[in-house]
């Protein structure tokens, strides 16, 4: 049992595995090493690993010498003769033989980059607020008693609307983080879309009280499956930009339906008539950190994280989301699954497995 699992584990590594003898004969390899070299495990067992892989430069010097976490830089030479860089890691075995783990570098970049350009917006967006905070603070604590009431009240007006933006923030990545962990499963049940829309309109109609809104849904519309808490933060996400994203006077339209020639899908929509997605960012809109700097939503304050968390919680709940603008205005249509017997049922079965 515990040998057919460290095969398995063996078999699915990231890295490109290849276990040598102390010649460095090959005497096996995993499926990833296979999908690198293009070689197939019968071709390579035997062959020697020098024959692929060229070491280009000595052991990471910051590491010792018998640490296992040493890496050398190598180049791997495919079937096709293509040459690639490659990250390599070698550890003996009790047996003397030499299991080494393959990298390429495209992949160690990619992901070093994701995590660089992660860190350095996080930290923009930590330190705008925080500077703000300080800044006034320091005012009040210094010259406090040469300031006029009106101008204190400023003041702290401020720091209380830049701590709430810091609050937003922390809570966003607080969300990220629990998605990209798998940590929060929906809880599914049938939600009526009509309480919802009206639960969102009373918490937003503070922010809301200079825009027409209208709603629309179907009479007799069967309830969506889904989770009540993760759908209404998506569709206070999505009417909160509708406002946010649009001038005062405009109109914000709600609409729920089914998806034209599908009764087992409802289709809720959300209009507004802003000023609009350029064509040119509607690919990035939901991925994380997104903002169009532009004159019109400069002064307007998010975290960029919105709508990738209302994309990964609508996917989360086996439903979708697209979004169509242009400068009159945008469209965002959710689609979500009706709760019918047979879902439920389902459910059912799932829970008792
Ligand atoms: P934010 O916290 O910045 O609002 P979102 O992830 O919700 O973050 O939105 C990302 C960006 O997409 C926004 O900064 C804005 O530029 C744009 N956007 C979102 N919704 C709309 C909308 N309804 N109309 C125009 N632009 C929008």
């Amino acid at each position: 049992m515990k040998i057919e699992l460290y095969k398995q584990i063996f078999e699915n590594l990231p890295e490109g595995v290849a276990i040598c003898d102390a010649q460095q004969s090959i005497i096996d390899v995993n499926k990833n090493f296979e999908k690198l070299t293009k070689f197939s495990r019968e071709e390579l067992i035997g062959t020697s690993l020098l024959d692929i892989i060229k070491f280009t430069k000595e052991a990471c010097n910051v590491c010792e010498e018998d640490d296992n976490d040493a890496y050398q830089i190598g180049e791997l030479k495919d079937k096709d003769n293509k040459l690639t860089c490659i990250r390599i890691n070698q550890s003996k075995t009790a047996e003397k033989n030499i299991i080494y783990l393959v990298i390429p570098f495209s992949s160690i970049a990619f992901l070093n980059q994701a995590h660089i350009d992660f860190v350095s917006t996080v930290s923009h967006e930590l330190r705008t607020p925080l500077t703000s905070i300080k800044g006034f603070a320091d005012t009040l604590l210094s010259a406090g008693n040469s300031l006029t009431q009106e101008q204190q009240i400023r003041f702290i007006g401020i720091i209380k609307s830049q701590v709430d933006r810091l609050t937003r923030l922390v809570e966003n990545l607080l969300t990220v983080s629990k998605l990209e962990a798998k940590q929060s499963k929906p809880i599914y049940k049938a939600v009526e879309v009509k309480k919802m829309v009206e639960s969102i309109l009373c918490s937003i109609q503070h922010k809301a009280k200079n825009h027409k809104i209208e709603v629309n849904i179907l009479p007799s519309l069967p309830p969506v499956w889904a989770d009540t808490d993760k759908l209404e933060q998506v569709l206070m996400n999505l009417v909160d930009n509708a406002v946010k994203y649009s001038n005062p006077g405009t109109m914000v339209n709600i609409e729920a339906g089914f998806v034209p020639n599908d009764t087992d899908t409802i289709e809720i929509k959300v209009k507004d008539q802003g000023f609009g997605i350029p064509k040119e960012h509607i690919s990035k809109i939901f991925t994380k950190f997104s903002r169009i700097d532009s004159p019109l939503t400069r002064g307007v304050q998010g975290t960029g994280l919105g709508l990738y968390i209302t994309k990964s919680l609508v996917q989360s709940m086996k439903g979708d989301i697209v979004v169509e603008s242009s400068d009159k205005g945008s469209m965002f249509t959710l689609t979500l699954p009706v709760a019918s017997p047979e879902i439920y049922t389902q459910q059912k079965f799932q829970e008792r497995e």
